[in-house]
């Protein structure tokens, strides 16, 4: 009997009433033997998510402030927890007084930040009646924020009894030196992916509070469509372009080994949910979906014979690279190149970079555009199918928007669009209802 690995984030594991949910769900399916919780999240809307009280601890414990009160909130959660779940005093208090000290002393932000989990982990293991897993001592994190292979085979080894069910919190593991690390925010979805490829599962579900995955921002399209089935591309470049519910970066562990996820609502766990797999077979629309974000900026550079010019486009990345820049997209033709970068990459050094830019090409004209938003439509049958532009630009054109840039990802399953910010909105309905009508 393979296995499922099964990640719960914050909603589902808010409250004691929300941890009895999860224990239900896990004894449904006695394949469900490998559970990654979250930090407990918010209740309610005004309610704090456990890990930004965290990272508040560990600022006003920074600038020598008194923390107490995150502090207590946080320590209030657990050990009510505790209280709701177990009945008796298992040694949460105390633990929470250890960690208190830990935080006076100025334990570092990664550390800090990890207890939640920890602590969720801490408490869901006895509950469960399973084995606690400390990722901090299978599961290492490279300086870039990324898994290192190694910990698949040593997680592997350690939850390598089927029989067996194992609790291993999310969001952390340690670096190449042995210090605790976390992954960026939202990072449990990435854990769970790790657990599940490491014990090689034939599943790997993501709770959450939602049904699925929707085709569309449902803050900016009414009612958008429910994703049933959609692959791991759609779904890593939907959620890279701000489509959020799941980490894009948690594709990755569960892609290699071919390992099918189902987004799950903890909620209304008979709901099917979305089921995000290898290979595309069949859909009901001819896009997957639409996202996008705003606050991106486009540096436009001109040289007559550009093409000519070897090492040109090499200089101008390099400029960037030693400027420590990350860009999203360049696309260029004879004589131009245009590279869109997030505003915030290059907020304060934009006259740095140009300069630079200069000094290595001389540029005919050089200029940095804001304002500027992305919009992706996204789906496997983009490029296959006829026509495809030509719905996405006559749509533009029927609501009066400009397209300021458009680039087409060598992947060729998703069309990225750029808009004015003020246009955003408006793009985003008017590509949804022209390609959900197809
Ligand atoms: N607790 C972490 C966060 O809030 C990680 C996660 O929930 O996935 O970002």
């Amino acid at each position: 009997m393979g296995r499922i690995v099964c990640k719960f984030g914050g909603t589902s594991v808010a409250d004691a009433s929300q941890f009895r949910r999860v224990k239900a769900i896990v004894e449904s399916d006695p394949r469900r033997r490998v559970v990654v919780p979250s930090a407990p999240g918010k209740r309610n809307k005004q309610d704090p998510k456990i890990t930004d009280l965290l990272y508040l601890c560990h600022d006003m414990a920074a600038a020598n402030t008194d923390f107490s009160g995150p502090f207590n909130q946080i320590r209030d959660r657990y050990v009510e927890l505790e209280k709701e779940l177990v009945g008796r005093d298992t040694g949460m208090a105390a633990v929470m007084e250890t960690f208190r000290v830990e935080v006076a002393a100025g334990a570092p932000r990664d550390f800090i930040a990890s207890r939640g989990e920890y602590f969720s982990g801490l408490v869901m293991a006895p509950f469960l009646g399973a084995e606690f897993v400390d990722p901090a001592d299978y599961v290492v994190i490279d300086g870039g924020g990324c898994v290192d292979p190694v910990s698949y085979d040593a997680l592997g080894k350690r939850m390598s009894d089927p029989a067996k069910l194992y609790v291993m919190p999310g969001f952390y593991g340690r670096d190449h030196h042995g210090k605790v690390k976390t992954f960026s925010r939202g990072g449990s979805d990435i854990s769970g992916a790790i657990a599940a490829r490491a014990v090689m599962a034939d599943l790997y579900e993501n709770w959450t509070d939602v049904s699925g995955l929707l085709m569309s921002d449902p803050r900016i399209v009414d009612n958008p469509c429910h994703m049933d089935l959609v692959t791991y591309r759609e779904i890593r470049e939907l959620s890279y372009m701000g489509a959020s519910v799941f980490h894009d970066e948690a594709i990755l562990p569960v892609h290699e080994a071919g390992i099918p996820i189902n987004i799950k609502n903890t909620n209304r766990p008979e709901d099917a949910g979305t089921m995000i797999v290898p290979k595309f077979t069949d859909s009901k629309y001819k896009i997957a979906g639409i996202a996008g974000k705003k606050h991106f900026s486009m540096i436009c550079i001109e040289k007559s014979l550009m093409n000519k010019e070897i090492g040109f486009g090499y200089k101008v990345l390099g400029a960037l690279c030693s400027h420590g820049i990350s860009y999203e997209h360049c696309p260029s033709s004879i004589d131009t190149m245009s590279i869109i970068l997030e505003d915030r990459q290059i907020e304060g050094k934009d006259e740095q970079v140009l300069e630079e830019i200069r000094r290595l090409v001389n540029p005919d004209k050089i200029e940095l555009l804001g304002d500027l938003a992305l919009v992706a439509v996204v789906g496997e049958e983009l490029v296959s199918t006829p026509g495809m532009a030509a719905v996405a630009f006559d749509a533009l054109r029927a609501a009066k928007i400009n397209v300021r840039i458009i680039n087409m990802g060598a992947s060729e399953m998703n069309l990225i669009i750029g808009v004015h910010e003020a246009d955003y909105e408006n793009a985003v309905r008017a590509l949804y209802s022209a390609f959900v009508k197809l």
